[in-house]
């Protein structure tokens, strides 16, 4: 019995040595697995899901995809992400909270392309505070080119509640934001068809502030609204502005679905622009 008794705790003590080694193995397996395939879980961004409605595989849209190349790890890893939904990427610690938005109409490329591109400068400076990075507002969008969701144009539905554009704003006021940069492209010919900077007077008189000292270090036009939600409703920078959340538009000049390497170093010096009036940076890096 006794005799029996051992031998029990020995085949015991003997599945657990070969569980803990099968754990090492697949454990080592397991690494080697994600390093080889760029997995998010491994890569040391810290990026985090606001909603699951719209996820879309950005490098099927090849005018983003070829201008991200050489693809980045930390590229990748959004990439991958973005399949799943709306990536957000916070970069620093500590106040001012900053965020920046790209990709609210899927078709306008340059801000998208150039948000991944900001986020590896980011990451190899020492910053003064927190950046919040959405490159993809809208994933499904950017990889079919389309500037609607579902048919609707999500910088008319921030004011309606769990639109993907409603989301991103309630997380800027969850996390208490100090002022959001939204990036938009514009096509010639249309409305502005000029590289600018949108603003409103009222009723967040910092959003003009913000917009002033991007025209001039940008080099971009200026374009002020006396009331921010007027003539229509909706827009991420209005509605933000509305909510007392200081807040700008910025344009890049291209056509829609298009994207060159000019044009995304436009919308880089724009969110850089963005980001030094608060001094997140000591550097003027344009
Ligand atoms: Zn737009």
């Amino acid at each position: 019995m006794k005799r029996y008794k051992n031998n029990k705790r020995f085949i015991i003590s003997s599945k657990l040595i070969f569980k803990k080694i099968f754990e090492g193995f697949s454990m080592v397996e397991f690494d080697f697995e994600s390093v080889m395939d760029g997995d998010a879980h491994i890569n040391p961004l810290d990026m985090e899901l606001l909603s699951r409605e719209a996820g879309g595989y950005i490098s099927a849209n090849k005018n983003i995809f070829n201008n991200l190349k050489p693809l980045s790890d930390n590229a990748r890893a959004i990439l991958k992400e973005s399949v799943k939904g709306t990536p957000m990427i916070k970069i620093g610690n500590g106040y001012p909270r900053l965020m920046i938005v790209s990709g609210i109409h899927g078709n306008e490329l340059a801000p998208q392309v150039a948000s991944l591109k900001l986020i590896d400068v980011l990451l190899k400076l020492k910053l003064r505070g927190t950046v919040y990075i959405i490159p993809f507002a809208c994933p499904y969008a950017s990889m079919m080119s389309n500037r609607y969701f579902k048919g609707t144009d999500l910088n008319r539905t921030a004011h309606i509640q769990n639109s993907i554009s409603n989301v991103i704003l309630s997380k800027a006021r969850e996390l208490g934001v100090s002022a959001i940069g939204d990036f938009h492209s514009t096509a010639p010919n249309t409305n502005p068809g000029k590289e600018g900077v949108f603003c409103s007077k009222s009723p967040t008189v910092e959003s003009v502030s913000i917009a002033s000292y991007i025209s001039r270090s940008a080099g971009s036009n200026m374009i002020v609204y006396p009331a921010a939600g007027v003539p229509f409703k909706g827009a991420v920078e209005d509605e933000a502005n509305l909510g007392g959340i200081p807040s700008v538009t910025c344009e890049v000049l291209s056509a829609t679905s298009f994207a060159n390497e000019r044009i995304c170093n436009r919308a880089l010096v724009q969110m850089k622009s963005f980001l030094h009036y608060f001094g997140i940076f000591d550097e003027y890096m344009v």
